[in-house]
């Protein structure tokens, strides 16, 4: 049989990442964060001068992709390598997201990422983080959820992040780069970002981590 799945889609800053990576930690299965692969193919294309409209170039980058995820137990942070070359940090900044999101528009570059993700599925089980993932990645998934938050709690929560690394950040931009990119990600015709038919939704606007962990590990548990 193959190897169980729980998918957690929903947009940035819902809580997923964060609840993905306990839950996997808890189960003891493994974790696919599948934003940081659109993120490492998007550092990969402004590294080549690859805009969203350059999709054969894309693809072909997207299919020869050398990335490689590096689980630190120490440190509990899971390093990117892209071409030997440590992009964790790289991945995550405003830029990155946005040209992750335009060329994740794109239905080849979509197709040509499809095995490399599903081959994350290895026994004990899999935990995949994204916005597709229960909907195209992994449509027989045992338990599949879907995790909101309201624009204005998503900001105020990459607002504090950002603060936390000494960065600047400005709250108006911030609302705004979120609504635009949901935007973006909910109306393209490839694998849009909705909750997979069955899903659990979750709004975790008003709620803390552990409340959602708990709703989640519940759920979770009664599915398997
Ligand atoms: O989740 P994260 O913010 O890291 O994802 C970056 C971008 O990658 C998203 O805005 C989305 O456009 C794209 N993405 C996607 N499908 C996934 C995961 C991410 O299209 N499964």
């Amino acid at each position: 049989a193959n190897p169980p799945v729980i998918t957690i889609d929903g947009p940035s800053g819902s809580g997923k990442g964060t609840i993905s990576r306990m839950l996997a930690d808890k189960l003891g299965w493994y974790l696919l964060d599948s934003g940081a692969i659109y993120r490492v193919l998007a550092v990969a294309s402004l590294h080549h001068n690859f805009g969203p409209q350059d999709e054969e170039s894309l693809v072909a980058l997207a299919t020869d992709l050398d990335v490689k995820f590096i689980a630190n137990d120490e440190t509990g942070l899971t390093h990117v390598i892209l071409e030997g070359e440590d992009v964790t940090m790289a991945i995550r900044t405003q830029e990155v997201a946005n040209q992750a999101s335009k060329i994740a528009a794109l239905p080849r570059v979509r197709e040509a990422l499809l095995r490399r993700q599903r081959a994350f599925r290895e026994m004990p089980g899999l935990v995949a983080d994204g916005r597709d993932m229960g909907t195209v990645v992994f449509p027989d998934a045992e338990a599949k959820i879907f995790l909101t938050a309201s624009a204005e709690e998503r900001a105020r929560r990459r607002f504090n992040q950002l603060q936390e690394k000494g960065m600047d950040a400005n709250m108006d931009a911030l609302v705004t780069e979120i609504r635009e990119r949901d935007e973006r990600d909910m109306n393209r015709s490839a694998a849009p970002l909705k909750p997979a038919e069955g899903s659990l939704m979750l709004d975790s606007t008003a709620m803390s981590i552990d409340k959602v962990l708990d709703e989640v590990l519940q759920y979770a548990h009664h599915k398997l």
